[in-house]
């Protein structure tokens, strides 16, 4: 069993418990400190109500409600704060996973079932009393189904799934909101007419156990694997074209990729990092279930991250590309024909670049780097 605890709302709670002024009324945090030329990087559930959410230009954001409050990130208050519960959560001595800043995942198979319940509460009231912001909780018997339950009662929730909701439950949540079936994936199950996470349980049962053993516990043991692998690049100007940022974007994602391949590596969330001069300095992150090591598909992870930016290119003068949440690549056997094949193009693009030399063969987008 996996205790999921997602923060609700995150670093905009954390702005509101340190000022009271705020609490209630509609917040948005900026990426940077101009309220009327930056993003919105988090949004309280007050804003979240008028419509308002991260990756929204603020302009747009005040156009939906002129009184909106306004502060600007501060990275480093968020970091403190997700480490300090996480050392909150140390205490429990139950295999702990950091999964993201706002995200943590306890392994409570040692645990009594009965009791499952009670420790979400006294988690969720550890933290309210200690750092005064609420987080939601998910119980359930893998990875995937207790993120999936951390989301169904959002804010303050808690929410398990076990096998007397297993049905009813997944049948109340479309497809694409179980993480990892946003994208290609689950375009084409959706195409095949599943709907829900019960027509893909129908489908594919195999899919909602194959995370049973996904639980990576680092619980700061000393560990050589690495924490997350990165690659950035500043451009030599301030670029317009936005099939030239995509092109790094690419570049980036198969650098980072072609690392993670040759340590035997594959990452659960991949985080992008924008530099410009309207966005300020945009960083955003996405966790799948779906673990990667393939660079078209961080690229496109990276993309959606963007795509939260909006439907117009911002001008970028530097681009980070990150894969974390690492864990050794265990062989599984491809689900979907289209894996299969992907699968084959990657080894057969390794061993090229492996005998002839690094960028020898390369996908055909990043020649807009050169
Ligand atoms: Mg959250």
């Amino acid at each position: 069993m996996v205790l999921h605890i997602d923060m609700d709302a995150f670093f905009a709670s954390i702005e509101e418990a340190i000022n009271p002024r705020l609490k209630g009324k509609p917040l948005i945090v900026g990426s940077r400190g101009n309220r009327m030329h930056t993003v919105v990087c988090a949004a309280n559930y007050a804003a979240k109500a008028l419509g308002i959410h991260s990756g929204m230009p603020t302009k747009r954001a005040y156009s939906i409600y002129y009184k909106l409050e306004f502060v600007p990130a501060d990275q480093s208050k968020y970091i403190w704060t997700s480490e300090q519960i996480f050392e909150l959560l140390k205490g429990y001595n139950l295999p702990l996973n950091y999964a993201s800043i706002d995200e943590f995942q306890l392994d409570i198979s040692a645990y009594p079932d009965q009791k499952a319940v009670s420790l979400g509460k006294e988690i969720k009231a550890q933290i309210y009393a200690n750092f005064n912001i609420t987080a939601s909780v998910g119980i359930a018997r893998n990875w995937l189904l207790s993120k999936l339950a951390s989301k169904i009662n959002k804010p303050d929730g808690l929410t398990v799934i076990d096998d007397s909701n297993f049905e009813q439950t997944l049948r109340k949540v479309s497809l694409d909101k179980l993480c990892g079936m946003g994208g290609k994936d689950g375009q084409s199950l959706m195409a095949k007419g599943l709907r829900t996470c019960w027509d893909l349980y129908l489908n594919l049962p195999g899919f909602f156990d194959n995370n049973a053993g996904k639980f990576d516990e680092n619980s700061g043991k000393s560990n050589e694997m690495p924490k997350s692998m990165s690659h950035s690049y500043t451009l030599p100007k301030v670029e317009l074209n936005p099939q030239v940022v995509r092109a790094w974007i690419r570049l980036l994602s198969e650098m980072v990729a072609v690392r993670l391949r040759q340590q035997d590596l594959v990452s659960q969330t991949v985080h992008l990092w924008l530099d410009g001069p309207e966005i300020g300095s945009f960083g955003a992150q996405k966790t799948c279930q779906a673990q990667t090591n393939d660079g078209y598909e961080i690229c496109q992870r990276a993309l959606k991250i963007m795509a939260k930016l909006g439907p117009k290119s911002p001008k970028i003068r530097a681009i980070g590309v990150a894969c974390g949440n690492l864990s050794r690549d265990i062989y599984h056997q491809p689900l979907l024909k289209e894996e299969i094949r992907r699968e084959g193009l990657i080894k057969a693009l390794d061993r090229i670049n492996n005998r002839f030399g690094e960028g020898v063969i390369y996908p055909a987008i990043t020649a807009f780097t050169r």
